[in-house]
């Protein structure tokens, strides 16, 4: 999530994750989804730290900003980061596509479920990235897009059926 630095919960830190230099993608760099950045060292963080892309300097993930969420949702360890894309008004967790199953699990599917029911009263929607795979999470179901590329566009559609109103996702071209 991107944001100041005094939006930060006091005593959160990167100390020994270097998840984001894994998941993210970062256009200026040319760097997918889901794949080290060349620049990362693991054990001891990027070595272009003071030229970094801007894009590398904002970026703070849902663990440094949300009080709620404990040690436990720390992406060294909970193989998935929590980022908020305020352009589109939707939480995304962008998981390590060697455990892309690992936010399935507890303690997190229950909160990251809560998130799918209010962001569905909002019209809005959890988007799990690992890798180029796309997986919509709403409060009932899952609904798997497969590989998305960067530049597609996913939009919620409206269909009529007899159990009422009814909405699924279609990947568009730009
Ligand atoms: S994923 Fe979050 S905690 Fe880990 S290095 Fe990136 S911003 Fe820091
Ligand atoms: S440039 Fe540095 S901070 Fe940015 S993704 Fe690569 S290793 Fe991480």
């Amino acid at each position: 999530m991107t944001g100041n630095d005094d939006q930060l919960v006091a005593g959160r830190s990167c100390d020994g994750c270097t998840m984001c230099c894994k998941l993210l993608a970062i256009d200026v760099l040319d760097k997918p989804r889901g794949a080290w950045c060349s620049h990362c060292d693991q054990k001891h963080g990027c070595t272009i730290y003071e030229s970094r892309p801007d894009a590398c300097r904002g970026f703070h993930c849902g663990y440094l900003r949300l009080p709620q969420l404990d040690d436990r949702w720390k992406p060294s360890k909970a193989k998935f980061l929590i980022n908020y894309e305020a352009h589109a008004s939707r939480i995304v967790i962008h998981a390590d596509p060697q455990r892309a199953d690992a936010w399935r699990g507890d303690p997190y599917i229950k909160t990251i479920r809560l998130w799918a029911a209010a962001s569905s009263r909002e019209g809005s929607f959890v988007l799990v990235w690992a890798g180029s795979k796309a997986t919509i999470v709403l409060p009932d179901r899952e609904i798997d897009l497969g590989q998305v590329r960067e530049d597609q566009l996913i939009v919620p559609v409206e269909r009529r059926t007899p159990r009422g109103i009814e909405v699924t996702f279609e990947v568009r071209d730009p």
